[in-house]
């Protein structure tokens, strides 16, 4: 309780509940000057090789009107990864919409909502990744279709 109270920390405005670590970076919504703004998604860590980037996957379901049924699609969103929060792979994160940071990087994690849980591990993945490639396919036939 004492350790917390010491932290400084901003409030950034989305009602929720900081890291529990603290860092001196200015790029940083919790301890620097980095304000947020805009949208706010929930995504995967899916790439952490960045020194201070992370690659976060958000799928979402397309309506398709013809028919009528859903179709999975997904994006990839290059987020600022803070000392305090530092996400891994595997890592359930909220994000949230900044200034650009770099030429691609706009978005900023906020908070890691869950750590490697053993549900998104495994054979999930393995799943996943078929549907992923079964979605590429279908992609590539709808682009040429749109094309034509
Ligand atoms: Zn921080």
């Amino acid at each position: 309780m004492i350790k917390a109270e010491m932290i400084y920390m901003k409030d950034i405005g989305l009602g929720i509940k900081g890291p529990e670590k603290e860092c001196d970076s200015l790029k940083c919504p919790w301890h620097g000057s980095l304000k947020v703004r805009g949208r706010t998604f929930i995504g995967k860590v899916v790439s952490d090789k960045g020194s201070k980037t992370v690659i976060v996957e958000r799928s979402y379901n397309r309506f398709i009107k013809k028919y009528e049924r859903f179709e999975r699609r997904k994006t990839r969103i290059a987020a600022h990864n803070p000392d305090c929060i530092a996400a891994e792979i595997g890592d359930v994160v909220r994000i949230a919409e900044c200034r650009p940071i770099t030429k691609t990087k706009h978005f900023v994690v906020v908070e890691k909502i869950n750590q490697k849980s053993p549900h998104t591990d495994g054979k999930k993945d393995i799943e996943n990744n078929k549907n992923e490639q079964e979605n590429m396919k279908t992609d590539v036939i709808e682009n040429e279709t749109d094309s034509s």
